[in-house]
């Protein structure tokens, strides 16, 4: 099969476009014909190299996936998060808490190829209304910023929130999950159209960050009173400005650092006004099958900025890595 591998980590010239015999199908797996795969921030992380993550070369990047189950010819998505199904957390539904939780393209082979080999169990049909594109675009981000709000930060009706640079993946879905909740939502981004993308998918405020100080304009939009929720993914840059955006007994949640992880913390603001920071890594297949349930439903949809054949990783590595995105970026085999 034809397949995008990495044999070394390194920039995007390190992708390279092979041919490779098809993955073996274990009992509990099964084979999936790939049509599309979109980018997440992780695939370049992966690509670039992280602590203690060991592969096994050559190694095939990608962690979103939709296709057709070679045999039935059934239409489906695959949920990227891989668990053990056994340990107590999986028992509990809380399988992203699994002592063995792996992600698919990160932990195990992914989705920059024609087939993929998965656990039978962690497919759903692909909600009719959407294309393959389309159903390639949800999961990750998806049941990130959904744990990340409903699990974690316990979002409800009228809640004030700030989505950080709303037109990355989960920022895009974090505005969405925020308005199917009745909540109020401050979206943040870099450009004007970004901003106007955040409109357009319910945001209430938008502000554009290089411009403006997004704190101050934080506490003009709810009149001193700060948010009851920031959603962060960003870290290093906005952390400051996020802590003196958030109101007394808030909460900061977060997901990511791609601007930087080292961040600095006055922790008088934390222990003063009683703030609470939570940290969130995916979701569950359960949350998972709520949000392709809503996908079908038309009240959540995949954001898709720009679709690439999967020959075309480099560039669309490139692409991403530039931040012109709003929502997401997807290979098509
Ligand atoms: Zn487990």
């Amino acid at each position: 099969m034809r397949a995008i591998v990495i044999n070394k980590h390194g920039g995007p010239e390190v992708l390279e476009w092979v041919d490779i015999p098809k993955p073996k199908l274990q009992s509990h797996e099964t084979l999936v014909q790939i049509k599309a795969c979109s980018l997440n921030h992780l695939d370049i992380w992966v690509r670039l190299g992280l602590p203690n993550l060991r592969l096994k070369y050559p190694h095939i990047l990608g962690s979103d996936i939709s296709g057709v189950l070679v045999g039935s010819g059934e239409e489906v998505v695959v949920c990227p998060g891989i668990n053990c199904g056994q340990c107590e957390a999986c028992q509990k539904g809380r399988d992203n808490e699994c002592e063995k939780y792996g992600i698919l393209g990160e932990t195990t082979n992914g989705g920059y190829s024609q087939y993929i080999a998965v656990d039978s169990n962690k497919v759903v049909k692909k909600p009719k209304n959407l294309s393959f594109v389309e159903a390639a675009s949800y999961p990750l981000t998806f049941m990130t910023a959904w744990h990340m709000l409903v699990a974690k930060a316990k979002i409800k009706k009228d809640d004030w929130v700030l989505v950080l640079a709303s037109g990355s993946g989960v920022g895009s879905a974090a505005v969405q999950i925020s308005k199917l909740f009745d909540a109020k939502v401050i979206a943040t981004a870099s450009t004007q159209s970004k901003l106007d993308h955040a409109k357009s998918l319910g945001a209430d405020e938008v502000i554009n960050y290089k411009e403006e100080d997004f704190s101050c304009r934080v506490r003009e939009i709810t009149q001193k009173r700060g948010v009851d929720i920031v959603f962060e993914n960003t870290g290093k840059a906005t952390w400051g400005q996020s802590i003196k955006s958030v109101k007394k007994y808030g909460v900061i949640v977060t997901c990511g650092a791609t601007s930087g992880y080292e961040a600095l913390l006055d922790l008088r603001h934390v222990f003063f006004r009683q703030l609470s920071i939570l940290g969130s890594t995916m979701g569950t297949f359960d949350e998972f099958k709520k949000i392709t349930k809503y996908m079908s439903e038309g009240k959540l949809k995949p954001v898709v900025d720009r679709v690439f054949p999967l020959e075309q990783a480099r560039e669309a590595h490139q692409y991403l890595e530039d931040r012109k995105q709003f929502g997401k970026v997807v290979l098509t085999m």
